[in-house]
């Protein structure tokens, strides 16, 4: 599996007009080099991968999230994929203003599904207790954003420092 430690973390935000693949090399190379075979589509484990502009696969995390199961990355056949040992990609959630619990109403959905723990609630004197989502742990799993009631998560991508 890949290293999900903090080495590789990265430094700015964007935000992402759509999602590739993990481990997917960059974007002008894949859209030059994908046959839009669809093998990825079929062979993704939680029917996250849906065709996309011109064709082209795309991650929809409003489906579920991402297993890291490599499955895409196996079946594709064309030079597109980094290496399955190396971190999948720089994308990470982040909580907007939308919250619930950031308006006193109790929420704790994205917390309850996140293995790594990267959602952390946190008691306010006198109201409920609201999320604190660490970035550094966050894998970009993308788990948390269809769990969300008020669609409050969205992903952002950051930029790698080092590889
Ligand atoms: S790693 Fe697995 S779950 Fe993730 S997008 Fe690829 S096939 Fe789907
Ligand atoms: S399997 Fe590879 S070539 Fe085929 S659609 Fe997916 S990324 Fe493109
Ligand atoms: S994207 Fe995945 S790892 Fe990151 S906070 Fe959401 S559930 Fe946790």
């Amino acid at each position: 599996m890949f290293d999900r430690s903090r080495r590789n973390l990265l430094s700015r935000r964007r935000t992402p007009t759509l999602q590739r693949l993990p481990w997917v090399v960059d974007e002008d190379t894949f859209v030059d080099s994908c046959t839009r075979c669809n093998k990825c589509i079929s062979a993704c484990e939680t029917q996250i991968i849906v065709k996309g502009d011109g064709g082209f696969p795309t991650v929809d995390f409003t489906r579920g999230e991402c297993t890291f199961c490599t499955r895409c990355a196996d079946v594709c056949p064309e030079p597109l994929f980094h290496p399955t040992t190396e971190q999948p990609w720089g994308i990470r959630a982040q909580i907007n203003p939308s919250c619930l619990a950031q308006h006193k109403i109790e929420c704790r959905s994205c917390g309850d599904v996140c293995e790594v723990q990267a959602i952390r609630f946190k008691l306010q004197a006198g109201g409920v207790a609201t999320p604190e989502l660490d970035a550094d742990v966050c894998n970009g799993c993308g788990a948390c954003l269809s769990v969300c009631p008020a669609s409050a998560i969205s992903m952002f991508t950051t930029e790698r420092e080092e590889k």
